[in-house]
C-alpha cells in the first residue's frame, strides 16, 4: 500500500516569505514529503484589497479543508484599520497551543548560553490578547484580560503531554499570581492540578519577572515551559534570540481541528529579495508539521541533515561568525547544502528522534458542573473629575438604601473612600463598591434602582461589575485595605 499524502494549505506571505518557502518546500519535496499542496494567498496584498484581516473567505475555506497550514510571514501594513492575521486565524480556528522550541546549536552557532534544549508552550488564544479594549474617562484606557478554566486546562495538559510524548523531565509554570490572584492564579491552580496527573515528569512554578530574569541567564535550567499569552509571547523571542538568532526557531500552533506552523520571524521587508535570509526557522516549522502529520520519518531526515549543514559550518548571513562559520550562503544555497545532506546525522550536534504516533498531542479539558453563583453586591465605576474622593463618598452616601451600603471607592484600585492618604493621586476613573448588608441576596432589579439613584445625583456611571460569590469563595478582588 502507498503511504499516505496529506493535503496541506500553504502561503508564501510577503517579504523574505517566497523565498524562504519556496527553499523549505524544495527541501521537503527532495525528503520524500507526502503533500498534496493547496496553495492560497495572505497578507499584504489581500489586505490592500479591501479585506480587513488579510485574508479572504475562500482561503478559510481551505484551511478548514486541510486542516494543516504552512504558512510564510507576511507583512502588516501601517495604520488603523487592519487586524493582525496571525491573532485572527489562531482565535477564530481554536489554535490554543503555540509551541516553540528554542535550542542551542552550540559549537556551531555563537551563543552565551552553550546548553539551552527549551521548549515553550503559549497560551494562544486568551489573556489580554482577547482585543477588548475600552476609552473608559478622557485619562484612562482599559484591556480587559480573560483567562478561562477550560483554556487553563488545554494548555497546561498539552505542555504535559508534549513533555510525555518527547520523553522531557520538566514542565515549569510562569504566571503572576501574587499580583493578579484571580487571573493567574487560575493558571496557577490548574497547573498543581493537573501536574499530578504527570508523576513521572518534574513540576515547579516561578513568578514571571524572576523566572524571565533565571531564563535570560541560566536558560539551562529550563525544559519545558508552560505560561500564559503575553508572558510566552515575550519570553519565547528572548528565548529564541539567546539561542544565536531569532532567523532559527520555527513555531507550532495547534488547535483541536486545524493546525499552523511557521518561523517566530517576520518577513524582514529590508532583506527581501536577496537571498540572504535564512530560511532554518520555516524549515523547522516544517518539521513540526510532518511530526504533527505522522510523517516522523521525513521530519527526522529534514532535522537531521539540516544539523549536520549547520555543524559543517554552512550559514546564512545573519548568523555567520569568523572563526566559527566555514562558508557564507545564500537562502537558495543553504536549501541546496540541506538536500545534499538527506541521509546524514550531525556528528558534534546530538541528533533528533521523532517517534511516531498516530494521533497528535492534544490538551484536553473536563467540563465540571457549575459553581453555586450568588450576588453579593456591585462595583459601579463613574467618570468623575470634580471634587476630592471625601465629596464623591458623601454623594454616594445618598445612594445607599435598600440594603446597600457603599463599603468602599478605589482610584486606579487604591482605596481612597473612607480614610485615604492626601498623597495617592486620582485620574478621573473611579470605582465605588456597594455590598448587601444582608449578604448573598442581591437582584438584577436591586441594582438597577441603584444606578437609577446614582443616576438621580448627576453621576455620570460608566460600567458595573457584578460581585458574586462562586460555591461561598469571592469571585472578586477584595482591594487594598478589606
Ligand atoms: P522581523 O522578524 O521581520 O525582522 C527583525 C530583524 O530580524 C530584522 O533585522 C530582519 O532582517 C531580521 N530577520 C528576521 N528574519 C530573518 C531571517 N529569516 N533571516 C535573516 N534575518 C532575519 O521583524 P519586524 O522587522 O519587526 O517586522 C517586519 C514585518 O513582519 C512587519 O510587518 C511585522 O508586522 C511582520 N511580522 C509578521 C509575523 C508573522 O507573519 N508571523 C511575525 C512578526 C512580524
Amino acid at each position: 500500500m502507498l503511504p499516505q499524502t496529506t493535503k496541506i494549505t500553504v502561503a508564501h506571505g510577503d517579504g523574505i516569505g517566497p523565498e524562504i518557502m519556496e527553499t523549505t518546500l524544495r527541501i521537503l519535496r527532495e525528503a520524500g514529503a507526502r503533500l498534496d499542496v493547496e496553495t492560497i494567498e495572505i497578507g499584504e496584498s489581500v489586505y490592500k484589497r479591501g479585506f480587513s484581516s488579510g485574508i479572504e473567505p475562500e482561503s478559510w475555506a481551505s484551511l478548514r479543508r486541510t486542516k494543516v497550514f504552512l504558512k510564510a510571514p507576511i507583512t502588516t501594513p501601517q495604520g488603523g484599520g487592519f487586524k493582525s492575521l496571525n491573532v485572527t486565524i489562531r482565535k477564530t480556528l481554536g489554535l490554543y497551543a503555540n509551541v516553540r522550541p528554542c535550542v542551542s546549536y552550540h559549537p556551531v552557532i555563537a551563543t552565551k548560553h552553550p546548553v539551552m534544549d527549551v521548549v515553550i508552550v503559549r497560551e494562544n488564544e486568551e489573556d489580554l490578547y482577547a482585543g477588548i479594549e475600552h476609552r473608559e474617562t478622557d485619562q484612562v484606557m482599559q484591556c480587559l484580560k480573560l483567562i478561562t478554566r477550560p483554556g487553563c486546562e488545554k494548555i497546561v495538559r498539552y505542555a504535559f503531554e508534549y513533555a510525555r510524548r518527547n520523553n522531557r523531565k520538566k514542565v515549569t509554570c510562569f504566571t503572576k499570581d501574587n499580583i493578579m490572584k484571580l487571573t493567574d492564579g487560575l493558571f496557577h491552580k490548574v497547573f498543581d492540578e493537573i501536574k499530578v496527573e504527570y508523576p513521572e515528569i518534574a513540576n515547579e512554578h516561578w513568578i514571571v519577572d524572576i523566572g524571565a530574569a533565571r531564563l535570560a541567564h541560566t536558560p539551562e535550567v529550563f525544559d519545558v515551559m508552560v505560561m500564559p499569552n503575553l508572558y510566552g509571547d515575550i519570553l519565547s523571542d528572548v528565548a529564541a534570540q539567546i539561542t544565536g538568532s531569532i532567523g532559527l526557531a520555527g513555531s507550532a500552533n495547534i488547535g483541536e481541528h486545524v493546525a499552523m506552523f511557521e518561523a517566530i520571524h517576520g518577513s524582514a521587508p529590508m532583506i527581501a529579495g536577496q537571498n540572504v535570509a535564512n530560511p532554518s526557522g520555516l524549515l523547522l516549522g516544517a518539521v513540526s508539521m510532518l511530526v504533527h502529520i505522522g510523517q516522523s520519518d521525513i521530519a527526522a531526515l529534514v532535522h537531521n541533515a539540516f544539523l549536520r549543514t549547520l555543524e559543517e559550518g554552512i550559514h546564512t548571513a545573519d548568523v555567520f561568525t569568523e572563526g566559527v562559520s566555514v562558508s557564507k550562503v545564500g537562502t537558495k544555497e543553504f536549501g541546496q547544502a540541506v538536500i545534499e545532506r538527506l541521509g546524514q546525522r550531525p556528528q558534534t550536534l546530538k541528533a533528533v528522534e521523532y517517534k511516531s504516533a498516530s494521533e497528535p498531542i492534544q490538551g484536553t479539558w473536563k467540563p465540571r458542573p457549575p459553581a453555586e453563583k450568588k450576588m453579593v453586591g456591585v462595583d459601579v465605576f463613574f467618570d468623575w473629575r470634580q471634587g476630592t474622593p471625601e465629596e464623591l463618598g458623601t454623594q454616594l452616601l445618598q445612594a445607599e438604601e435598600d440594603g446597600f451600603r457603599l463599603n468602599m471607592i478605589t482610584n486606579r484600585g487604591v482605596k481612597v473612600w473612607p480614610g485615604g492618604m492626601s498623597e495617592t493621586f486620582c485620574t478621573d476613573h473611579w470605582r465605588s463598591r456597594f455590598m448587601h448588608s444582608e449578604g448573598p441576596v442581591v437582584t438584577h432589579q436591586q441594582i438597577i434602582a441603584l444606578l437609577t439613584r446614582i443616576e438621580a445625583l448627576g453621576l455620570d456611571f460608566i460600567k458595573t461589575e457584578h460581585l458574586c460569590t462562586f460555591d461561598g469563595e469571592p469571585g472578586f478582588s477584595l482591594g487594598q485595605g478589606q
